[in-house]
């Protein structure tokens, strides 16, 4: 921070530093005469400074694009909005699908989506669009690929092909490896792994000899041998110390056979009451001083130091250190590709590799690392991309109730017939209705 300031004049500095002193002290005495309430503005300067801390960390404690990007997918249903879909629940940047409705393929095709139609996507870790299908029919379909300079646009005149596996294991050593030599899924083995692995707790639990039976999705175009889509959508584990069955329902997440969801239920907000927020998530954040796009990934709450933090849903502490920028954080892994962060702590309360319940005290907040005041950042990720936590769809329910149970069981007794080997997964296929 000191070099950036020093580039300056020395004078400027030096009025500057004077006029922090001044203010520390007077910040100092006000604070320790319990009568005079807290200066309620701060200085203009500060707010410079909080914005330019906010941006520089957390690219640190993003890891870079490994494993590579996964596509996506959604069938669009009755009564759905794009702009809402894209927003809320694939957290897409609004911006982006303004650029696309901007010219007149974008016009003519996705202003008027109809429900059926298949949408697949694929976004960066830091949640930029890179690619977009949109499929009219499986034969028929519109692609849009960013470029250097916007976005490219072209028919797709191949045929999107679909088709399940069922593939059974003894597990040996690490997933991934006890799913080498399976030539139908050469090549896909990491993604399948890391699948299996965002709904499971296996690092801990797995031992060898387990077994496992997974069914999986593979997409592809009929000119290209290669899938560019894998997707888990059920799997049984019978361990020692595990035993998990489950499928994936429509919104993509995975139940028990009973309709149990396999994620916990979230709270909004990590904390026992609300507090203003003095930074949102903005992925196109522009830097101050630069003018450079540096987004904030997270939430700031701008709590007084020792302010509790409660675990927004069950989970297991990943991380629990220090880093230079970040101060005293948290990393809590929720299962089902949902993480959170935790940063600028004053105090931890949890270590790395224990559980937590929904509402226990995991830590207070701080001004650790490079921060200029008391706060709390907060960060959701969900897929391994960083999210919006004040707006994103969070798991509400433990169990499906009504229509969507009764949805769910129908479905799901197809694909566990299919898992367990008691239906021909062609036959499968064909049972299973076109928008899922
Ligand atoms: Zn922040």
């Amino acid at each position: 921070m000191l070099h950036r300031i020093t580039a300056r004049p020395r004078s400027w500095a030096l009025l500057f530093f004077g006029s922090l002193i001044l203010l520390t002290v007077l910040a100092f005495y006000l604070s320790s005469n319990k009568e005079q309430p807290e200066p309620e503005q701060p200085p203009e300067m500060s707010e410079v400074l909080e914005a330019l801390e906010a941006t520089d960390f957390h690219n640190a404690l993003i890891p870079p694009l490994s494993p590579p990007p996964n596509w996506e997918q959604y069938t669009l249903q009755k009564g759905d909005r794009l702009s809402l879909l894209w927003a809320d629940k694939w957290h897409l940047p609004l911006a982006t699908l303004y650029t696309l409705l901007d010219n007149k393929e974008g016009k003519r095709h996705l202003n008027r989506i109809q429900p059926g139609q298949h949408i697949e996507w694929l976004a960066s870790r830091d949640g930029q669009l890179l690619a977009l299908r949109l499929w009219q029919s499986r034969a028929e379909g519109s692609e849009w690929l960013r470029e250097n300079t916007g976005f490219s646009f072209r028919n797709l005149t191949s045929q999107r092909e679909v088709k399940l596996i069922r593939l059974t294991g003894t597990l040996k050593g690490v997933l991934v490896n006890s799913l080498q030599n399976m030539p139908e899924i050469a090549g896909q083995e990491g993604v399948i792994a890391t699948a299996l692995d965002r709904h499971l707790p296996l690092r801990r639990d797995a031992r060898d000899g387990d077994t496992f039976s997974l069914l999986v999705e593979q997409e592809w175009l009929s000119n290209d041998p290669t899938p560019y889509s894998t997707r888990l959508i059920a799997f049984d584990y019978t361990g020692d110390r595990m035993q998990v069955r489950a499928a994936r329902h429509q919104d993509g997440r995975f139940y028990t056979p009973e309709g149990f969801s396999l994620i916990p239920p979230f709270d909004r907000i990590p904390l026992a009451e609300r507090y203003r927020i003095s930074s949102r998530f903005n992925l196109n954040r522009k830097h101050p001083i630069t003018g450079r796009v540096q987004p904030h990934y997270g939430t700031d709450f701008a709590t007084p130091t020792g302010t509790h933090v409660r675990a927004p849903a069950d989970g297991r502490v990943t991380r629990s250190q220090w880093h230079p920028f970040a101060g005293n954080y948290l990393v809590i892994d929720h299962g089902q590709g949902f993480e959170t962060r935790y940063l600028h702590l004053s105090r931890s309360q949890v270590k790395s590799g224990q559980d937590v319940k929904r509402g226990q005290l995991i830590g207070q907040t701080g001004n650790t690392g490079r921060s200029t005041g008391p706060h709390l950042h907060y960060e959701l990720h969900i897929s391994g991309r960083p999210v919006d936590a004040m707006r994103a769809e969070l798991p509400s329910v433990e169990k499906l109730k009504g229509a969507d149970l009764k949805e769910f069981l129908a479905q799901s007794k197809q694909l566990f017939a299919g898992l367990d080997g008691k239906l021909a997964l062609k036959k499968l296929a064909l049972s299973l209705p076109e928008s899922r």
